[in-house]
C-alpha cells in the first residue's frame, strides 16, 4: 500500500472537522498549511480551523488585482477570527517586466499571456507559500466545475510536490451556504451580486442564475482552459502549474 492509499484509507468518510484534525496530527503544525482564496468554501474552512485546528497556518495570495470587496473581507476575517493570515505577493520585478512587455491587461490578448500573468501573480507566490510543507488544504469541491469532478479528500499534488487536502470535496454549494448562514461566517459581498466564484477583478464577472459557477472566470477562454494553474497540472510550456488558483483567489 502506498502512502497515499494509506492516507485515503485513514480518511475515508471523515467529516471536514475530523479531516482537519487528521491533517494536523499527520503532518504536524508546520507541515500543513491552508491556502485561502477567501471564497465561500475557504471561509467555511477558516471557520472550521478556528474551531478544530486553530494552529494550522493560513495564507492567501494578493495578486495586486483583487476587488476592494475582497480586501474588505480579508480584513473582516482577520478581525473575526483573530487570525494572522500570511499574505504573499508576486515578485515586483517579474510584474514590472511582464507589464512593460504586455501592458497591464495583457491577459485579454492571448491564453499564453493570461497564463503568464497567473503564473507571476499566483503560481509563483503559491510555490513560496508551500515551500517546506508536506500538505496543503484548499476549498475545492467536485461540484464547482467540470474540471474538478475528480477532487478527492486527500490527493497527491504532483505539480507542487505535496499532498492536497480538500475537506469540502463532497459538499454541495447548498451545504456551503447553509453553513455560512448558520454560523454567521463572513463572506465576500460580491457573492450577493451574481459572483459565485471570485478571482481577480479584471478576470471575474457576474453570471446569470443557473449558469456554471465558474463561467464568470476568464469568460473569454474555452471552459476547459479556465483554471489559473493553482489546481491544474499544466506546468509544461510555461503554463502556470497546478493549484489552479482556483482560487486561491486570488480567486483560485
Ligand atoms: Fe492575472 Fe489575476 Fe487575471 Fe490570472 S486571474 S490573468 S493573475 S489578473
Amino acid at each position: 500500500m502506498t502512502e497515499l492509499e494509506r492516507y485515503r484509507t485513514e480518511t475515508a468518510g471523515l467529516a471536514a472537522p475530523d479531516l482537519l484534525r487528521w491533517a494536523r496530527s499527520t503532518f504536524g503544525q508546520q507541515g500543513v498549511t491552508f491556502a485561502s482564496s477567501l471564497g465561500a468554501e475557504d471561509q467555511v474552512i477558516t471557520h472550521l480551523l478556528a474551531e478544530h485546528a486553530a494552529d494550522i497556518p493560513v495564507f492567501t495570495l494578493d495578486t495586486g488585482r483583487l476587488h476592494q470587496e475582497t480586501y474588505d473581507l480579508l480584513h473582516r476575517t482577520r478581525v473575526r477570527y483573530a487570525l494572522d493570515i500570511a499574505i504573499y505577493f508576486p515578485d515586483a520585478r517579474q510584474v514590472e517586466e511582464m507589464v512593460r512587455e504586455g501592458g497591464p491587461n495583457l491577459f485579454y490578448d492571448s491564453q499564453a499571456n493570461r497564463k503568464r500573468c497567473c503564473h507571476v501573480r499566483k503560481v509563483a507566490p503559491l510555490g513560496r507559500a508551500l515551500a517546506g510543507r508536506r500538505a496543503w488544504i484548499c476549498g475545492l469541491r467536485r461540484g464547482q466545475s467540470g474540471t474538478r469532478g475528480e477532487i478527492q479528500l486527500v490527493d497527491w499534488d504532483d505539480a507542487n510536490g505535496l499532498y492536497r487536502i480538500a475537506p469540502l470535496a463532497d459538499w454541495s454549494e447548498e451545504q456551503v451556504w447553509r453553513f455560512i448562514r448558520e454560523h454567521d461566517v463572513p463572506y465576500n459581498e460580491l457573492h450577493d451580486h451574481g459572483y459565485p466564484s471570485i478571482g481577480c477583478a479584471p478576470c471575474t464577472r457576474a453570471v446569470n442564475p443557473g449558469d456554471d459557477p465558474r463561467s464568470g472566470r476568464w469568460w473569454w477562454e474555452l471552459p476547459e482552459h479556465r483554471e489559473c494553474g493553482l489546481h491544474t497540472a499544466d506546468r509544461a510550456a510555461g503554463a502556470p502549474g497546478r493549484f489552479g488558483i482556483t482560487t486561491i483567489n486570488p480567486g483560485h
